[in-house]
């Protein structure tokens, strides 16, 4: 989310005719769109701060503007570093702060505009119609609702991006058949609940179909999904809907009860796995990942070997595991960090051991096997990119792979690699 913002705030800039420099020592003009979630995030704004002020013993023309998830209390800190410290929702205010005359943003059409007018969800004049300046030409990332209602009690989110908003669903599709036309292989919608979609009589599985229909070859993908709203009509959708890709993020948080209770999630264990238990029926090949959060205030070791449990049940392919960091102002922030720094290391690196050992049994059933690959970095003559399931997939090649979507075999693999040749 924060790239996709950062792609507004560029194509707001390039209206005021900046361009991008190589070197941050040669701007006039940087603009961080900062992350809140951990504290380690926040420190690095810090150091950046640090890093403004030598530049601008040299290049005293220098204007600073933060944004992105910022909590209030940071608002107050931050403004003695930056120029401008503004809200996410306010970045069409951005030519006036800079002195500039306002500028009327190109967005995405006014069929569009005018089908907002009769929905209440869909802010009016909301910053996510600016068209993005995409930073890629074969992805892009579509954000489809900003906000998030559901308060978990470690999460700032609710506090940075304030209520849920969406886009409307003529607007997104407009989008999307902009960038298919463009040859754009592969659309990322983006959300901090994209099951809470909601415009008038469109919700989020309706919302993959009107994208499904769109002419062309291209994957859907999205992230991220709240278990608790994660419904049969979405697997359905999943299913039936051939342009989405078979990979899935259902972020658990935790693998007990009680623990899940504390973080307010309003699902259980059972109900997780059940869900997941319907789609790998409907879906039986799909890619699962998870995130976790480890050593959340009051977790106890036993609370913690019920996630390692439902590590060995479920068998993740990929998982993104986080040692908590108590955010001020949150409900958890009230509750006691008790689980030490080396504590929440230990068990990080169990839960690692246990993902390594059921990612490297998924993917050694890709050995042998063709998988589509579409291709995002090179190192020399090695490309990287990722299959429909969302695996790493490297192969050596003399042409130019970038962007293309190409057919692989997979002839060896690693716990979050896969290593193959062109078919
Ligand atoms: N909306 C998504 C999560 C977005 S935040 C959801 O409901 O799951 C991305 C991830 O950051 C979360 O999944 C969580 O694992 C992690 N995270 C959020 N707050 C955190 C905190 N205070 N400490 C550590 N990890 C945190
Ligand atoms: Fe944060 Fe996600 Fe919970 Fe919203 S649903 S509060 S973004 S963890």
């Amino acid at each position: 989310m924060n790239i996709s913002d950062a792609e507004r705030i560029a194509s707001v800039l390039e209206s005021l005719k900046y361009q991008k420099t190589a070197d941050m020592a040669d701007a006039d003009l940087v603009a961080v769109t900062m992350c809140s979630i951990r504290q380690s995030a926040v420190d690095r704004v810090h150091g950046l701060v640090q890093k403004f002020n030598e530049i601008k013993k040299k290049n005293p023309k220098l204007k600073t503007i933060l944004t992105g998830c910022v909590l209030k209390k940071d608002k107050k800190i931050f403004i003695e570093g930056f120029d401008h410290v503004i809200d996410i929702r306010d970045i069409k205010k951005i030519p006036e702060l800079l002195g500039a005359k306002q500028i009327i943003f190109r967005s995405f059409q006014s069929e569009a505009m005018s089908a907002k007018k009769n929905n209440l969800l869909s802010a009016p004049d909301s910053y996510l119609d600016i068209t993005p300046k995409y930073s890629s030409d074969f992805s892009a990332n579509v954000p489809i609702m900003t906000g998030c209602n559901n308060f978990c009690s470690y999460c700032v989110v609710p506090y940075t991006r304030e209520r849920e908003i969406s886009r409307t669903a003529k607007e997104i599709v407009s989008e999307i058949k902009n960038l298919v036309k463009k040859g754009y292989k592969e659309v990322w919608l983006l959300g901090q609940n994209v099951n809470s979609y909601k415009d008038a009589g469109t919700n989020f599985p309706k919302l993959l179909g009107l994208i499904n229909d769109i002419q062309g070859e291209f994957w859907i993908r999205f992230t991220s999904s709240h278990p608790k709203d994660f419904s049969d009509e979405l697997i359905n959708a999943m299913a039936n809907n051939k342009k989405v890709t078979p990979y899935l993020n259902l972020p658990v948080q935790s693998g007990d009860n009680k623990v899940l209770k504390s973080m307010n999630r309003h699902y259980t264990v059972a109900e997780y796995k059940n869900k997941l238990k319907k789609l790998r029926k409907k879906i039986p090949n799909i890619a699962i990942s998870t995130d976790i959060i480890v050593g959340f205030a009051g977790e106890t070791k036993k609370e913690f070997m019920n996630t390692a449990k439902l590590f060995r049940d479920v068998k993740y392919d990929m998982a993104y595991i986080n040692k908590y960091s108590p955010r001020a102002g949150t409900m958890a922030a009230k509750l006691k960090d008790n689980v030490s720094k080396e504590e929440k290391k230990n068990r990080e690196k169990i839960l690692t051991d246990i993902l390594k050992q059921t990612a490297l049994a998924h993917n050694k059933k890709l050995v042998g096997k063709e998988t589509l690959v579409l291709f995002n970095e090179n190192r020399g003559n090695n490309y990287f990119g990722k299959d429909q399931y969302y695996k790493t997939v490297k192969v050596a090649s003399d042409k130019n792979l970038l962007g293309r979507l190409i057919k692989v075999r997979i002839t060896e693999t690693q716990p979050f690699i896969l290593k193959g040749e062109i078919v």
